[in-house]
């Protein structure tokens, strides 16, 4: 039977809300911790939905600690060397290898699906108490403790963490009022689906049979990139283009391969291919959503913490959006262990002010990338080809939020027990300005989304 490292019982109770990567991470790192967790989650039964996700080093690290977990994701994830860019036409234009980042931690590429079951089954074998089929409907928070209605019945604990992703209805408690989701002006289609037909065809074949392959294919106002995975045997593709419906909440429905190819046109045959030889079913159209960026991340009595999608949505480009719902879990674990079951919402402070700057420039990241691609000036590009090249900085992906956790906590903590305001991840003094500018920058990127 495996042996699960857990720190000594703290006495500290914590509900989560939501088993996406958000709260199924913090699950799991309260339960290292040594804290008592009960897990809710609104559906009956965890299936593996979706296609590809993509977790970098920094979530990397967080994955290892988990007995038994890597080696089980090993033989389902992508292992290509790197990312092979095109322009529309199909002109190859140079290949970004990752090969210099493995110091950084390990990357996991793989079917979202297929990845948060292995981890669901992780936090299972660890013995915490997870729900399913439990639907939040309320919070609430007194001086001293927190809970949430669930399915009718009332369920208290010293802090809830509000893990439900972009339609979290925690934001209220935390806001004082309900926000709406807005359109991001973008929209993907998607799709997940065995490599057998691209394998026989002669534009396609390339990129399934020799073992796993990642390419990308980048236009004005598009991108297209396409993986191959376990050992080319299985195909997953995402076309990002501008979309201006008018929507109210995030939503996917089948996708027509007409729309798609209009999309397309004028762009290389091997991606036509690629969508002729996806069968229909395969095909998901989703639309983007976002949500103003929040002042806070915390309840008024600092007894509830929204965590993951629902304190700060991510766009794909950015591939952190995971990666960052796992930091905040990792941080309040490690806040509540510092702080003690007498301090509890001088924790969630301390969560809030280790990850409120890092969080949000790491979402800025992805409109940074999307602009990149498809504002390229490809004169300027076929001179500096490398210029595609995803932004790999260190700030981000060579990060252990556990290690960094452990190195701030004590002296967020002094500050917070001073009276001091601290919302930095650099602990130099108090940035209300700089923390405000990055607010301020990033309600105006997603404003010039839409
Ligand atoms: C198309 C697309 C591609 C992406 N690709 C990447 C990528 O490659 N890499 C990356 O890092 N990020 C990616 N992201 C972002 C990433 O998916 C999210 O940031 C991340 O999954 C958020 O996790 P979460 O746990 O906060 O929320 P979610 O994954 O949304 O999970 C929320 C959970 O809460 C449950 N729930 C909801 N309401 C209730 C309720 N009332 N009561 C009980 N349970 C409830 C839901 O059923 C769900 O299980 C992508 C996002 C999109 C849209």
């Amino acid at each position: 039977m495996t042996e699960f490292f857990r720190l000594p019982p703290s006495g500290i109770k914590v509900i989560i809300v939501g088993t996406g990567f958000g709260g199924l991470c913090a699950a799991i790192e309260c339960n290292r911790k040594g804290h008592d967790v009960i897990l809710l989650e609104k559906v009956a039964e965890l299936k593996p939905l979706g296609d590809i996700i993509s977790f970098s080093s920094n979530s990397g690290h967080i994955f290892e600690r988990w007995e038994g977990v890597v080696e089980k994701l090993e033989p389902i994830i992508h292992h290509s060397d790197g990312l092979s860019f095109h322009d529309w036409k199909g002109n190859f234009a140079t290949k970004q290898v990752w090969g210099d980042e493995k110091q950084w931690g390990r990357r996991i590429n793989g079917h979202r699906g297929e990845i948060q079951l292995t981890v669901f089954e992780h936090a299972k074998a660890r013995g915490i108490d997870i729900r399913l089929g439990q639907r939040v409907t309320e919070y609430f928070e007194t001086d001293t403790e927190a809970g949430v209605i669930v399915n009718g019945e009332r369920l208290t604990a010293d802090c809830v963490f509000a893990g439900e992703g972009v339609k979290s209805a925690g934001r209220k408690i935390v806001l004082g009022f309900e926000d709406r989701p807005k359109p991001s002006g973008y929209a993907v289609y998607r799709a997940w689906m065995s490599s057998e037909e691209l394998a026989k065809n002669e534009r396609t074949k390339h990129l399934v049979n020799n073992g796993d392959s990642h390419s990308g294919w980048i236009g004005e106002d598009k991108h297209f990139l396409a993986a191959a995975i376990k050992n080319g045997k299985e195909f997953s593709w995402v076309l990002t283009h501008k979309d201006d419906a008018d929507i109210d909440e995030d939503w996917q429905f089948p996708g027509d391969k007409e729309e798609v190819k209009r999309n397309l046109e004028g762009w290389s045959p091997v991606v036509h291919d690629i969508v002729d030889l996806t069968p229909p079913d395969k095909l998901v159209d989703y639309k983007l959503v976002f949500r103003d960026p929040l002042p806070t991340f915390i309840s008024p009595k600092a007894r509830i913490a929204l965590i993951g999608d629902a304190a700060h949505p991510f766009l794909p480009t950015s591939i952190q959006g995971a990666s960052q719902s796992m930091e905040d879990g990792v941080t309040l674990a490690i806040t509540l262990e510092k702080s003690g079951k007498d301090n509890v919402p001088r924790a969630i402070r301390a969560y809030e002010a280790i990850r409120y700057e890092r969080v949000h420039r790491a979402q800025m990241t992805g409109v940074t990338t999307r602009e990149q691609w498809h504002k390229a000036d490809w004169d300027k590009i076929w001179k500096d080809v490398k210029s595609l090249h995803l932004k790999r900085e260190a700030w981000l992906l060579d990060f252990d939020a556990e290690t960094h956790a452990y190195e701030v906590v004590d002296d967020v903590l002094k500050k917070l027990d001073k009276g001091v305001t601290v919302k930095t991840d650099s602990l130099s003094e108090p940035t209300p300005a700089a923390t405000n500018g990055i607010q301020a920058q990033l309600a105006q990127e997603i404003d010039q989304l839409a």
